[in-house]
């Protein structure tokens, strides 16, 4: 059994992976905050996670392996060289992965980190080639220990290498494409393929003189831990279909709390933790919600306790009511929830609103 999963804030994708016979299952590079939506995916296959493998430490989002562990009981792999802590089982080039009676093979593909891994599947039908191979493209080779060299000798050898008809399924892409082929990319790869050598292909990498991406200084870090959490602990809650973000808080998506707000039994104080000035500006604020300014919040904490009723937090753009989600968890509050991308979201989502609002 295949799946290919997506993440659209990282464009990331996710791989699963099941052999049906034993019911076992592996996860490829899965993202911290989709880890309900495969235990999920899983649970509705009949699969149980055997084990979940990053292809190398990403810097453009956070892994699910230590989340996927704590709920499932799955192992956490990827390469001996990434030096990552919390890791149950380090790779090397040639090793197996087994899922029932099924394998992967761990090819050592190093260049746009040190660390990276090619999965290849048992009968070389498929290969997931994490950010060494792009659909038509490469991972940049400027950071996390990167070479070109090294990158483009992992390509030729152990990538094009394999049978033609080989689909290939990268870690990443931009642009909507989700697979390829060995002969689709020798052919039309504008950086690999075709008669491209390695000393066009560095002069091409040396140059591209890429931006940063976003949540390096976060997702670095955070993958050399395997994605367990520096501080906070996981409290469940089950009230509303809610994703836990990786600095700990729960967040609930406009539309979700649209649905939820008559749903959840005897209501959930929506909490707008603005400016009285702003409370009534253009956003406007949604129907229901009280205004109780950040500043204010901390000595209001007992009362929205005391009302048993679960807690949503609203701002302009979920930073503050983020904040005020940290505040309201250490006062005791223990079903609390920050409006995904505050007024801003909700408004672009063309949900209603009240007050001066411009509509
Ligand atoms: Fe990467």
């Amino acid at each position: 059994m295949f799946r290919q999963l997506f993440d659209p804030a990282s464009s990331t994708y996710t791989y699963l992976l099941g052999d049906t016979a034993s019911g076992e299952a592996l996860l490829i590079d899965p993202v911290f905050e989709h880890e309900r939506r495969d235990v999920a995916l899983l649970r509705e296959l009949g699969l149980h996670l055997r084990a979940s493998l990053d292809t190398h430490v990403h810097a453009d989002h956070v892994t699910g392996a230590w989340l996927l562990k704590e709920r499932c009981g799955s192992q956490i792999l990827l390469s001996e060289q990434s030096n990552a802590l919390n890791a149950d089982r380090l790779l090397r080039h040639g090793e197996r992965v087994a899922f029932g009676e099924r394998y992967l093979e761990v090819r050592a593909t190093p260049g746009h980190t040190s660390g990276c891994l090619t999965y290849v599947l048992d009968d070389q039908s498929m290969a997931f080639t994490g950010d060494c191979l792009l659909i038509r493209g490469c991972g940049r080779t400027d950071f996390q220990q990167g070479s070109p060299q090294l990158l483009y000798q992992s390509v030729q050898q152990q990538i094009l290498s394999l049978p033609p008809t080989c689909l290939l399924y990268p870690g990443h892409d931009y642009r909507g494409l989700t697979v390829t082929s060995v002969a689709e990319e020798q052919r039309f790869n504008p950086r690999l393929g075709g008669s491209s050598n390695e000393a066009d292909f560095t002069g091409y990498m040396n140059n591209l003189g890429l931006p940063h991406p976003k949540l390096m200084d976060i997702a670095v870090p955070a993958n050399l831990r395997c994605g367990r959490p520096g501080v906070q602990a996981l409290v469940e809650q089950a009230w509303a279909p809610l994703t836990f973000t990786f600095s700990g808080i729960w967040e609930i998506q406009p539309a979700v709390l649209a649905e939820v707000t008559g749903g959840v039994s005897g209501g959930v104080q929506l909490i707008d933790v603005r400016e009285p000035a702003e409370f009534s500006d253009a956003l406007g604020h949604i129907a229901g919600a009280r205004l109780l300014p950040l500043s204010q919040l901390a000595e209001h904490a007992a009362e929205l306790i005391a009302a048993k009723r679960p807690v949503v937090v609203i701002c302009r753009s979920g930073t503050r009511s983020a904040q005020a989600a940290v505040l309201l968890q250490k006062a005791g509050l223990t079903q609390v929830a920050n409006l995904a991308g505050g007024m801003l979201r909700w408004r672009a989502e063309q949900l209603p609103v009240e007050g001066n609002a411009t509509q």
